[in-house]
């Protein structure tokens, strides 16, 4: 009979790793206006919004067609207070439009977007005046490149050089390309590679011969490195990671400089734990964080990029990221629908 369009209901399980999100966004507007009200917050060091914003884009990106009323929504978990209703019915929100038109997000977006430069520091500068490149300058400061997304062509460039390398200190030794461009990004804001051995062991002290092989073979075309983050004193934790800045031949846009600098996060794993490894550098940081959830608060368990430890603390051994999920009791999700 004539009436109504049926218009459909969707329903989604609740975390984001019991679903697949590929790169195709049937609902970039809302998603749009959320990740930007994600990253306001996440700038103003408000980690527990910027995490429920973060959710709740992930849960529309994961829809099968473009939401067009509130109602369609009803009963999914995440949405609960956000200004989705008006951003549905407008477009936009209150909330969305004065973030986007406040000085303090519009300095912070430019003074983030230099390399190496986070919330804290540009938190420092705007308190003391600077809001943008130009004040930044006349400052005096010294600040690096702009940052600039990094292509596949690059990542596929970086590729090589990290995989020669790799194998000329130490045969058999082999690389996969991690982070968003594993999951099918076209591009990303660094390029991030594993690095292991197939008999466990041998992957020990690699990072640092890496690191001087790439130093002195590419000459001009090298690197600064830094130890990343304070690991785990156990020596249970025999991994490394290298957060290094490659120099690429300048790119067209830029004729004024002869190379740009270009972002590249080196891990090692022993081959025991590189599942884990692999599952948990591939991403997204959302889908970790979900996984994370999950493995916790509905099987008890604890999930890291090393190990999977059941509440008896037995070790959860997995020699591939299949396995896991099965530990899990996770249906498979391939890299391509972990972009949530
Ligand atoms: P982009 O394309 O912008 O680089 P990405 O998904 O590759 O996006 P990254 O920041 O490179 O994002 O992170 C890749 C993966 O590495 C993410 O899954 C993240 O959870 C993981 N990761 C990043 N930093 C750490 C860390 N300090 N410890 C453990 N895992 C991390
Ligand atoms: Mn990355
Ligand atoms: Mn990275």
């Amino acid at each position: 009979q004539a009436g109504e369009p049926e218009v459909e209901v969707f329903s989604v399980p609740s975390y984001a790793c019991q679903r697949r999100t590929s790169l195709e966004n049937h609902n970039a507007p809302l998603t749009d206006a959320l990740s930007l009200l994600a990253e306001n917050a996440e700038l103003n060091d408000e980690e527990g919004r910027g995490v429920a914003f973060r959710r709740a884009a992930a849960l529309l990106k994961t829809l099968p067609s473009a939401v067009m009323s509130a109602s369609q929504l009803r009963g999914l978990p995440c949405l609960g207070e956000h200004s989705l209703r008006e951003i549905l019915e407008t477009g936009t929100s209150t909330e969305v439009e004065s973030t986007k038109g406040s000085e303090r997000f519009k300095a912070l977006k430019v003074l983030t977007g230099i390399f190496g430069v986070g919330a804290k520091t540009a938190d420092r500068w705007i308190r003391e005046g600077i809001h943008d490149l130009h004040q930044l300058r006349a400052s005096g400061q010294h600040y690096a490149d702009i940052n600039q997304p990094v292509t596949r062509a690059e990542a596929d460039a970086i590729e090589a050089i990290v995989e020669k390398a790799v194998s000329s200190v130490l045969r058999g030794a082999q690389i996969v390309l991690t982070g968003g461009f594993r999951r099918g990004k076209p591009s990303g804001h660094d390029v991030d590679f594993l690095i292991t051995h197939p008999e466990e062991g041998r992957e020990e002290g690699l990072m640092p011969k890496v690191v001087s092989w790439l130093e002195k073979t590419t000459r001009n075309s090298y690197l600064e490195s830094k130890d990343g983050p304070g690991r785990p004193p156990s020596n249970m934790d025999r991994f490394e990671r290298c957060l290094s800045i490659f120099k690429l031949p300048g790119a067209a846009e830029t004729p004024q400089r002869a190379w740009r600098a270009v972002r590249v996060d080196l891990v090692v794993s022993p081959i025991s734990q590189f599942a884990f490894a692999l599952l948990g550098w591939t991403g997204s940081k959302l889908f970790e964080r979900e996984l994370r959830r999950w493995a916790g608060h509905e099987r008890g368990m604890s999930l890291s990029s090393h190990a999977l430890y059941d509440n008896k603390q037995v070790n959860e051994g997995a020699a591939s990221e299949e396995e896991i999920f099965a530990h899990l009791g996770l249906e498979f999700v391939p890299p391509s629908e972990r972009n949530a």
